[in-house]
């Protein structure tokens, strides 16, 4: 089942002399479940695509569809809710709350939409994430890879549709950053999460089910790892 179909998407950014093209007429389609690595050189237009993807910037051309909703046909308050409910999304530096405990970081998402946090389900996400003994910490009192795990956490509350990481691991050593992929790994085998990651490491990419290759704005090759 399709859950990702992306249009002749395009982004430049500013105008005349000074505009960069970023991203020129990508189409690509993602199913339920799938774990698509996203690669290429820096400056390629992975981010640029990812934040299309996740409804955070406006494209110049093209259409996304997430779940079959036509993303950027939704007013910004609209768009905003869509996101919240049905993307996850994880960046390199964690983007968490500062004055808010683990707990709250992760609930958040909910509580903004004004739902209970179901606690049975919180309970067996945050065992699965290891962040039992850590509820109440602030996000200062954890390590990196704890901090990225609450953002794992926040992601996966909605049960959104995808996921989207940029870098997620980019800022971790190599024992937090196996224990993230696994982690990420885990929920997208176990749920059937859809899981988009861009990475630079060859070892993430070479994990997942796909790997796209993005270069000088275009989609240079799609390649399905594991059918
Ligand atoms: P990658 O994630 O592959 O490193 P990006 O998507 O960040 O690449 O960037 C693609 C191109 O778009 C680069 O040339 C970058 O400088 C440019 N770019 C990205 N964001 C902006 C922005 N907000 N304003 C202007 N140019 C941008």
């Amino acid at each position: 089942m399709e859950i990702l179909r992306v249009e002749h998407l395009a982004k430049i950014y500013g105008k005349g002399e000074q505009a960069v093209h970023a991203l020129n007429d990508v189409s690509f389609s993602v199913n339920k479940g799938e774990f698509v690595a996203i690669i290429g050189p820096s400056g390629s237009g992975k981010s640029t695509l990812l934040h299309m993807l996740g409804g955070v910037d406006n494209p110049s051309k093209g259409k996304v569809f997430v779940d079959n909703t036509d993303m950027y046909t939704l007013n910004e308050t609209q768009l905003a809710v869509f996101r919240r409910r049905q993307i996850g999304l994880i960046y390199q530096f964690y983007n968490l709350i500062p004055v808010l405990t683990v707990e709250e970081n992760i609930t958040l998402p909910l509580l903004l939409d004004g739902h209970k946090v179901n606690q049975k389900e919180l309970q067996d996400i945050v065992k699965t994430l290891n962040l039992e003994e850590r509820l109440d910490h602030l996000p200062n009192q954890l390590s990196g890879g704890q901090q990225q795990r609450v953002s794992i956490g926040r992601s996966l509350i909605n049960h959104p549709s995808i996921i989207l990481a940029d870098e997620p691991t980019g800022n971790l050593d190599s024992k937090n950053s196996k224990e993230i992929m696994d982690m990420l790994i885990l929920f997208n085998k176990l749920y059937k999460q859809t899981l988009i990651v861009i990475t630079h490491d060859e070892r993430i990419a070479l994990q997942a089910d796909r790997i796209i290759t993005i270069e000088d704005g275009l989609l240079a090759k799609d390649e399905v790892i594991r059918p």
